[in-house]
């Protein structure tokens, strides 16, 4: 393997993620550790080009790891350092570098002064943890007991870290990230913007121009109900020339997008819209049919809503919206409860019964079956504010997630540009 270079100018240092586990074969346990390398990795530029998951098998190990190798300048293997005879993981790594399993004295003393800081004494079965194979160097784990391991086989390099993801990520940090930042020759560079009711097709048409001018910038979009993130990257030797090509294309792809854009795609729309209310300190309430509290829930799970959020009813069934929200009987008695009006008067009487700024009203038909003769996707939306009302109707399609899961988009976004005095914006897969 040493014998053997390439040219990898312009090529960002490729990484393969090997999984070690029965556990994630058999799905007990999802893979979250190869998500998060990913992200990780694509932070500091170096490319995640190959995952794999392998048993916990030594000789299986060994043969994944090896043939990872071939394809990827470094390998991460999370997974089998524990000290149990089914981590087999140190023992694939001494297989394949056909070496020993030699006893670290540092790493030795690292673990037996943490275990004694817990009262505790290290045992024979303890210590298997810092046997590493010959030749590598151990990677601190604050975290837990199990050291990770570094190893270079010609000019690969071999990282193994623990399994656990809280241990995982330690190690990583401690001493994974920095060795590839001195190993990355070249790096890639990503930003990814999110926008917000734009169909992917009109979002791809208003970018295309953008692909010409910004040769070297790759463009892809991901799409989810209502969602699209645009994400751009560039790869090269520079990191100024780099940072440039990126910078240029995300500000003109700002500009042509406009206020469909939502901010940094790291960011989730609900926390967009938490962090513009927390900021102008504005408060909301909700008042929801179709959606039964996706709304609150989707702005409860960003940490800090509590300063924006005042509380929310659902309202599912008619005499709710009546007598427990204070809709007019009336006006449900001339409309049926799916209709504009009804969306509207739920808004303005969640935001008055929560003494709020805002207030969104969600009714509509999220199926299978159509309800009072509207059909499937039938939706109305409405946000009241301090000075006007503004409602959406919409007939979306799909099913009933995707339905209340555009809604929920819809409701959002409409808070966000409400908020932000622009008129509102209908969904993609509306018509
Ligand atoms: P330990 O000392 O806990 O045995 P270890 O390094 O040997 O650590 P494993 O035995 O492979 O790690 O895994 C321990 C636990 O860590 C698993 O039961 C699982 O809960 C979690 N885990 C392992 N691998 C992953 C993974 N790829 N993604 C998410 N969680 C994982
Ligand atoms: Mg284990």
């Amino acid at each position: 393997m040493s014998s053997r270079k390439r040219d990898r100018s312009g090529v960002p240092l490729q990484v393969c993620v090997v999984a070690v586990g029965d556990e994630l074969l058999n799905g007990f346990v999802v893979n979250t550790n190869a998500a998060w390398l990913g992200q990780r990795m694509s932070q500091i530029g170096v490319q995640v080009n190959a995952g794999r998951i392998v048993a916990d098998d030594e000789i299986a190990i060994a043969a994944s790891v090896r043939e990872a190798l071939t394809t990827s300048d470094a390998v991460i293997v999370t997974g089998g350092l524990g000290p149990t005879s089914d981590d087999r993981t140190r023992h694939a790594l001494a297989l394949l570098a056909e070496v020993e399993l030699v006893r670290d004295v540092r790493a030795e003393s690292v673990l037996r002064e943490r275990l004694e800081a817990q009262g505790r004494t290290a045992s024979v079965q303890h210590l298997t943890q810092v046997d590493l194979p010959a030749g590598a160097a151990a990677i601190p784990n604050s975290a837990g007991t199990a050291p990770g391991i570094r190893m270079s086989i010609g000019d690969h390099v071999i990282y193994a870290v623990p399994g656990p993801p809280h241990e995982m990520r330690a190690v990583v940090d401690a001493g994974v990230v920095n060795d590839l930042v001195r190993r990355r020759r070249s790096f890639v560079l990503t930003y990814s913007l999110r926008t917000a009711l734009i169909p992917e097709s009109e979002v791809a048409a208003m970018i295309a121009p953008l692909e010409v001018r910004h040769t070297g910038v790759r463009v892809a979009y991901l799409a989810s109900p209502a969602e699209v993130v645009v994400r751009m990257t560039a790869t090269g030797d520079d990191d100024a020339r780099v940072t440039a090509l990126v910078d240029a294309a995300s500000e003109d792809a700002r500009e042509v997008l406009g206020d469909a854009v939502v901010g940094e795609a790291s960011q989730t729309l609900a926390q967009a819209v938490v962090g513009l209310m927390a900021a102008a300190g504005r408060t909301v309430a909700v008042a929801e049919s179709l959606t039964g509290g996706a709304i609150a829930a989707a702005i409860t799970d960003v940490p800090g809503s509590s300063a924006m959020l005042k509380g929310g009813i659902v309202a599912y069934a008619t005499e709710a919206k009546e007598d427990v929200l204070g809709v007019d009987v009336d006006l449900v008695a001339l409309h049926g409860p799916v209709h504009p009006a009804v969306a509207r008067a739920m808004a303005e009487a969640v935001r008055a019964r929560f003494m709020c700024d805002y207030g969104i009203g969600t009714t509509g038909v999220a199926g299978p079956t159509e309800q009072n003769g509207k059909p499937v996707g039938t939706v109305h939306v409405a946000v009241a504010g301090p000075h006007h009302v503004v409602d959406v109707s919409l007939h979306l399609h799909g099913d009933r997630d995707t339905i209340r899961r555009q809604t929920v988009v819809q409701a959002l976004d409409l808070l966000r540009r409400t908020v932000l005095g622009l008129p509102p914006r209908k969904g993609p897969s509306s018509d």
